[in-house]
This record gives C-alpha cells, sequence and structure tokens, in this order.
C-alpha cells in the first residue's frame, strides 16, 4: 500500500501575468521536492463533466470557455486570469482530486495528493475568484458522496486565507463537514465564526495577524479535532495550501514547516482513528517558492509514513 501523487503537466501551462504570486513554478518547485520520497505516481485525468456539474452550473463552465483568450492572458477579476490552457489545467485538478477519492475508496492506495494548479478553494459556484476556477476540495466531497455513496465526508482547510468557495459548495451539504482555519483580517474577508452552514456543517476559524504555530496547535486540539471526532467522516479531504508559512508573502501568519508536519500528523491519526486513514489531500495556496516546497514535502512525507 502506498501514497499517490497525482499531477499532470497541462497544470504547467496555466499561465498568469509576470509577477503574479500564483505561477507556474509554484509546482515546479513542489514537484521538485517530492522527488525523493517513495510515491506512487499518476497522471491526472480530465474530470468527468458531471463531476465539475455536482458544484458548478453548465452555464459557468461554458461562460469559462467562451472567456479563454486565442493567445496570451485573459483576465476574470483583479487576481484571476486565464490563458489558452487554463480550463484544461483546471479540468486536470478536479480529475486529480476525483481520481485520488476513487483511488483511496477503492482500496488501491492508502492515501493521495493532488498537486495541480489553478488551486481551486475560493472557486463559488458560478464565480471564479483567487486565482481559482473549479472547487476542487468541495467536487472531491460531492463525488465521494454521490458516487461512493459515502454518508459523511469532512474538508478541512488549513490554507490562510479562508475557503470561500470551498464553503459556498458545501453550505447546503449536511453531509459534509467543512472546517476552515484563516488568517482574519485577510482576504477575501469572509470565515467569521457565525457562519456555520445551511446544517451547522461549516465551522470558521480565523486566526490573528502574526499568531504562530502553537497559537494553532491550540486552535486544533481544542476546536477542530473534538468536532471531526464528533462528526466521524468516512473519508477526510485536506486542503492543503502552505501560505500560512511565516516566509509567505501574500499573509502574515508565522507558522513554520514543522507546523505543517505535526497538523498533518495530527490529522492522519484522527483519520486513522476514524476513517482507516483515509486521506486525500489537494494543493491549494503557498507563494514563497523555498517554503512552499519544504511545507509541501513535509506534508506528504508524513503522508508516505502512514501508508508505510
Ligand atoms: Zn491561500
Amino acid at each position: 500500500m502506498t501514497t499517490a501523487l497525482l499531477t499532470h503537466a497541462d497544470c504547467l501551462d496555466h499561465h498568469t501575468p509576470r509577477g503574479h504570486p500564483e505561477q507556474a513554478a509554484r509546482l515546479e518547485h513542489v514537484l521538485h521536492a517530492l522527488e525523493p520520497l517513495p510515491l506512487m505516481r499518476v497522471t491526472a485525468p480530465l474530470a468527468a463533466e458531471d463531476d465539475v456539474l455536482r458544484v458548478h452550473p453548465a452555464s459557468y463552465v461554458a461562460e469559462l470557455r467562451a472567456a479563454l483568450p486565442a493567445e496570451g492572458i485573459a483576465k476574470l477579476d483583479a487576481d484571476t486570469f486565464i490563458s489558452p490552457g487554463s480550463l484544461t489545467a483546471a479540468y486536470r485538478g478536479a480529475g486529480a482530486a476525483v481520481r485520488a477519492v476513487d483511488m483511496v475508496l477503492g482500496g488501491e492506495v492508502d492515501n493521495a495528493f493532488a498537486a495541480c494548479r489553478p488551486p481551486g478553494h475560493h472557486a463559488e459556484h458560478a464565480t471564479p475568484m483567487g486565482f481559482c476556477l473549479f472547487g476542487n476540495a468541495a467536487l472531491a466531497a460531492k463525488h465521494a458522496l454521490d458516487h461512493h455513496g459515502l454518508s459523511r465526508v469532512a474538508v478541512v482547510d488549513f490554507d490562510v486565507h479562508h475557503g470561500n468557495g470551498t464553503q459556498d459548495l458545501l453550505w447546503d451539504e449536511a453531509r459534509a463537514l467543512f472546517v476552515s482555519s484563516h488568517q482574519s483580517p485577510l482576504w477575501p474577508g469572509t470565515g467569521a465564526r457565525d457562519e456555520t452552514g445551511a446544517h451547522d456543517n461549516v465551522m470558521n476559524l480565523p486566526l490573528p495577524p502574526e499568531s504562530d504555530g502553537a497559537h494553532m496547535r491550540r486552535v486544533y486540539e481544542a476546536q477542530v479535532f473534538p468536532r471531526l471526532r464528533a462528526f466521524a467522516p468516512e473519508l477526510l479531504i485536506i486542503s492543503a495550501g502552505f501560505d500560512a508559512h511565516a516566509d509567505d508573502p501574500l499573509a502574515q501568519l508565522n507558522w513554520q514547516t514543522e507546523d505543517f508536519t505535526w497538523l498533518t500528523q495530527q490529522l492522519c491519526d484522527l483519520a486513522d482513528e476514524l476513517c482507516d486513514g483515509r486521506v486525500v489531500s489537494t494543493l491549494e495556496g503557498g507563494y514563497d517558492l523555498t517554503a512552499l516546497a519544504a511545507s509541501a514535502a513535509a506534508h506528504v512525507q508524513v503522508l508516505t509514513e502512514r501508508s508505510a
């Protein structure tokens, strides 16, 4: 048994303007850092239309397709851009998350990491946002519920930004628990404690600027882990953003690489206890290339140690 790494070269063919923090070099650095690890390397498939349409309307996909430039880079909003290869990259990202769920639930691997871009957790029902086009974590959760027939799936998002998109896509989904820890105040400005979902199925944990990994550990131990135990998920999906690292240029939290190791170990311990260790992790943000690569490698190394 093993850990799957799902990725595709198409994810390097999504281009943003020079100087934009969400750049192809991010994924190149992550993949380079993962090279020494014992992983089952899997070519990410394109997502099936049904999987995308579980969370986004067909009209939204059509709008994205219509917005694709013939060449160069087009702007969707102040932060979010698309180039000719972007929609294919987004389908690979969604397909990687869905295939990861299939592999873990099918017993082909113990756990999986989907390393694709653009990221996903800011994309809302019909709105691209924050560098994101498709809500990969949410559509993977929906696939596990609707296609595999699970009753309870938890999504834990430790990206430094609030996972507003995942929250939007799972707001009405009583079978999913969405937990987001994020710096507050910080873009996108959502993620207050009183945003709790239509079925008390959303948990937001705002973290103050300049707070560190010790603060994060206390918050997770006091609030997240008991909530996950009470929910008893059959699958744990992680929205793994690494921009809470102290070196990240887009935020002001002070986590270190070992904090990502600790958090991954704790989440894997809970998954062992609650759902036979079934963990699917999908790459979100992280914009200091060195910190991103080291933190992602630390995260995936824990996954490989669990599957040994
Ligand atoms: Zn982020």
